[in-house]
């Protein structure tokens, strides 16, 4: 048995990924190393030891040294949506930033089959690919005005320096049922999680791409995603508390902050530097926390410099930041949450997709004379939207645009929220999110002064400033 140190990879060509998973859960009980339990193993010896530990006795942590690289598409962004709500995996997806749309692409719900309601649906699907394809020239040209051609400029570099632009604010108009390909990367452990959720999803879409996925897997981890069923417990809540009426409880798009610090912990700069003192320290947190609080503002501030004013660009913050946390109600377009929802660490709850809460007006389309068309096809998706929601809210969601507005309950800690700020408020960032990032920085700096400056958010912007520039009211 060696006794020196050795560092390999398991060679996933030669060994499944039931086999890896069994080669290291060995180790816990086994003095042999890697190479000789995998060696000793085949799928058979694999499969069976997954029935009795993973399955049997529930020792479920093992499965997620078993990986699968899961390509899916052609599938609507709504369901996207329920794919990418597992936070424990990598996504990457069609971007609605760097490509464009062809026509029809669109999903077509096996719900409506035989329902007159299927022509409703095709036809404002199609009316709203129709004015996204006739929005691009027209902003294109706008855009081009804003960004002249620089002397030195060919038309192809032109192109692709403000291609961003046009295609950014023509995305507005797109449909949930727009199809996009979505690339996994997940572990056994939590794709049985998400096929759980898929199987119990109310759309059809969804649970049968849960089956496929399920079929898919089964290939390379026969035994792992085996029992991946419906759960009747998801399906007992979403029927108890799914328009659960409430008092007063009707949608008031227009009403309110869009974007709202709803809770925060009671003195989050004191909790967080008590927890830097608590991990380089040998004290209690109750008198980590007393420490801080009998200390000159003036001393918590530069010890908060010190903590966050020196990261370099690819530092992450201490871990410590995570002992505070924000609470946000975010109302947001459905294309902005497109992009926030990936943010994995965060837990946010968004609610059902519906025309029920107005949608925004890009500035641009405004501007460059799009607006009559834009208003048609935003009224043409919410008449669409009511006649299939008496039927079903939830197949209704498919004809709701990106330009509506979204509701989301956001609670995140400090260190997560820090990473949102740096990477949409950067210059990059589309509008609707930099305009959110920018929002939550200012007010998590209002409610804690001493972290004005700290937050990397971008200098010369306000939310105020960007929505000035890029929308013009919500409707
Ligand atoms: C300029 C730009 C272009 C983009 N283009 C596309 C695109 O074309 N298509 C697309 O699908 N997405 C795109 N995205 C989204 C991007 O891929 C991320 O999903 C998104 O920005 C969320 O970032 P995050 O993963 O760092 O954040 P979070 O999910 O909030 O994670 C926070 C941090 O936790 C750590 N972390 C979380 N999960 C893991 C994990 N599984 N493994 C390792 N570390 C982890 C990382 O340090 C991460 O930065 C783009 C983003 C940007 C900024």
């Amino acid at each position: 048995m060696p006794t020196e140190r050795q560092v390999y990879l398991l060679d996933p060509q030669k060994l499944s990924p039931e086999t890896i998973a069994v080669t290291f859960a060995k180790t816990s009980r086994s003095p042999q190393s890697f190479a000789e339990i995998a060696q000793q193993l085949t799928d058979e010896k694999s499969a069976e030891f997954h029935e009795k530990w993973v399955v049997g006795y529930g020792h479920a942590s093992v499965a997620e040294h078993a990986v699968l690289h899961v390509a899916v598409e052609n599938i609507s962004r709504l369901a996207v949506e329920t794919l990418e709500s597992n936070r424990l995996a990598s996504y990457t997806e069609k971007s609605s930033r760097y490509q464009k749309w062809e026509n029809d692409r669109f999903y077509r719900p096996a719900e409506l089959a035989n329902s007159p309601l299927q022509a409703v649906y095709a036809q404002t699907c199609q009316l709203l690919f129709d004015a996204y394809l006739e929005s691009l020239p027209q902003v294109q040209q706008w855009t081009a005005r804003q960004f002249p051609q620089r002397p030195d400029e060919s038309p192809a570099a032109w192109e692709r320096r403000i291609r961003t632009e046009y295609v950014d604010v023509c995305r507005f108009i797109l449909p949930a049922a727009a199809l996009a390909n979505v690339g996994m990367t997940i572990n056994a452990r939590a794709l049985e999680h998400g096929l759980r959720k898929m199987l119990s999803h109310p759309l059809e879409e969804v649970r049968a791409i849960g089956a496929e996925i399920k079929a898919a897997a089964q290939a390379e981890v026969p035994t792992l995603v085996k029992y991946a069923e419906v759960d009747p417990y998801l399906q007992k809540m979403e029927a108890a508390f799914t328009d659960l009426p409430l008092q007063g409880d009707s949608p008031q798009p227009g009403q309110g902050a869009w974007c709202t610090l709803v809770a925060y912990d009671t003195d989050p700069v004191d909790r967080l530097l008590a927890a830097v003192l608590y991990r380089y320290g040998e004290t209690e947190f109750r008198q980590a926390r007393a420490r801080v609080a009998a200390m000159p503002a003036e001393q918590k501030r530069s010890l908060l410099h010190t903590l966050l004013g020196s990261l370099g660009r690819h530092d992450n913050p201490l871990r410590e930041l995570e002992h505070t946390s924000f609470t946000f109600d975010v109302t947001i377009d459905q294309g902005g949450y497109f992009e926030l929802k990936r943010h994995r660490m965060m837990t946010q709850s968004p609610q059902r997709l519906t025309t029920h809460l107005g949608y925004a007006l890009p500035r641009a389309i405004l501007e460059s004379g799009f607006e009559p068309r834009y208003r048609q096809a935003m009224q043409a998706a919410a008449e669409a939207y009511e006649q299939i929601a008496q039927v079903s809210p939830e197949v209704a969601a498919y004809v709701v645009p990106n330009a509506y507005n979204r509701r989301v309950l956001l609670t995140t800690n400090l260190r997560s929220v820090y990473h949102l700020i740096n990477l949409r408020t950067a210059p990059n960032a589309h509008f609707s999110v930099r305009r959110l990032a920018q929002c939550m920085a200012e007010q998590i700096t209002a409610c804690c002064p001493a972290l004005s400056g700290l937050l990397p958010a971008a200098a010369g912007e306000s939310w105020d400033s960007i929505e000035r520039q890029y929308f013009t009211q919500t409707e």
